[in-house]
């Protein structure tokens, strides 16, 4: 049986809509950001657009701006107005809507920033934005408020603050390079904030946070391998929300990253009609594996606004845990996560496997719903460890 939305088949979409495109260009990065669609003209030239997307296009010019690389863009299914891909990353009408409980900042990052920039909301750990652009948007941005420069806000990150907040707080010891796309600085830009972070002796961990290798796999180049590498530990969590992302290119560019020693993580945020199925998101999880990248968090959507039409229930989520768990591979099994709206921080959900539980003993369910019992540990009684010790001495 062929399914369309649990493509399992890494194939390239090249060139598609770019007939003109010569090999060389296609696979230079500067090519597909300086052609990325990013207006009404050119998106309508290339696919018949539903009177929402029309309208949603029109209205999205001042919130989060439209971009999608030419990479991206052959993935959109251009006889289906539902397709998964061209929700991510096509405004609709919906998202000018704002629904009551929306938030500008869901995850309460601004008032979490002891400098411009920089979010320490765990004790150990901070999220750096070091830009506010990317190769494409997504529609459903937790940051769309700073994110591609036409929202409400601006990032003004204080480099120099940050580095030397960073210096003298040695309990942080992670940091995640985020944004917008860090990826998307020049190699020489992001050497120059890695390495700095590399000389500050507590910093053990760094990470970055791109989707660079979904919208726009070229980019991940050799040289910018090569630099990566030279900064060990350094973990790169992806972003990746549907099989049909993975293509050939993807997968390529993630191997590059794989050997260039670079453990990879995979985030996908939980959306209505998009991935909320088991289906879609087993599909998702065992082509990340093929690609070398672990699963590792599922989000609930964040209450951003204008988000409605995309934010699917909490027990969908649930449910695609519920299905993983037990009849796949465990590394294929993300933590599925809600972000504590105002600012909690990733709070972890789990299906509930307990069915009772006491002083004595645990009463469990496994993921084909049989019970277990598992007793909890009874110390020996002293009398018994007594007549076995005399034993012993009986028998030296
Ligand atoms: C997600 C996040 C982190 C990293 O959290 P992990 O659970 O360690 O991946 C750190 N800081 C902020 C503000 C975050 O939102
Ligand atoms: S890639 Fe990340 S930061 Fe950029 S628009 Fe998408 S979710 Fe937002």
């Amino acid at each position: 049986m062929v399914d369309s939305n649990s493509d399992t088949n890494f194939r390239s979409h090249a060139p598609g809509h770019w007939p003109e495109a010569t090999a060389s260009q296609w696979n230079d990065y500067k090519w597909q950001l300086k052609n990325r669609v990013s207006n009404l003209a050119d998106l309508e030239s290339r696919l018949n657009l539903t009177s929402e997307e029309r309208a949603g296009v029109l209205l999205a010019g001042n919130k989060l701006a439209m971009s999608i690389t030419p990479h991206f863009f052959n993935l959109i299914d251009p006889d289906d107005p539902n397709c998964p891909i061209r929700r991510q990353v096509i405004p609709r009408l919906e998202e000018a809507w704002t629904a009551p409980e929306e938030m500008a900042d869901p995850c309460g990052e601004d008032s979490h920033m002891p400098v411009p920039g920089l979010v320490h909301r765990y004790p150990d750990r901070v999220l750096f934005l070091v830009t506010d652009r990317c190769a494409s948007y997504c529609r459903y941005c937790t940051r769309s408020r700073v994110v591609s420069g036409v929202g409400e806000q601006r990032l003004e990150t204080q480099w120099e603050a940050a580095f030397e907040y960073l210096e003298k707080t040695p309990q942080v010891r992670d940091v995640l390079l985020s944004g917008g796309d860090p990826l998307l600085l020049s190699d020489a830009k992001l050497e120059k904030i890695i390495s700095r972070l590399r000389a500050i002796p507590h910093i053990q961990f760094i990470r970055i946070g791109s989707r660079i290798p979904i919208f726009l796999p070229q980019r991940i180049t050799p040289e910018l391998c090569t630099m990566l590498n030279k900064y060990h530990p350094l973990f790169i969590s992806i972003h990746s929300n549907h099989p049909k992302e993975l293509t050939s290119e993807v997968r390529d560019a993630l191997g590059r990253l794989a050997d260039a020693g670079i453990p990879l993580g995979n985030q996908s945020v939980l959306l209505k009609d998009v991935n909320d199925s088991v289906e879609v998101q087993k599909a998702l999880v065992h082509k990340l594996l093929m690609c070398r990248a672990r699963p590792y968090y599922l989000y609930q959507c964040d209450l951003i606004t204008g988000s409605s039409h995309l934010r699917t229930s909490v027990s969908a989520g649930l449910e695609v845990i519920e299905g993983l768990r037990g009849h796949t591979t465990g590394y294929a099994v993300p933590q599925f996560v809600i972000d504590g709206p105002g600012g909690g921080g990733k709070i972890p959900l789990n299906p509930d496997y307990i069915v009772q539980r006491d002083h004595e003993r645990v009463v469990l369910r496994n993921y084909e719903g049989e019970t277990f019992e598992y007793p909890e540990p009874t110390p020996a009684p002293a009398a018994a460890l007594a007549a076995l010790k005399e034993q012993s001495s009986c028998c030296s």
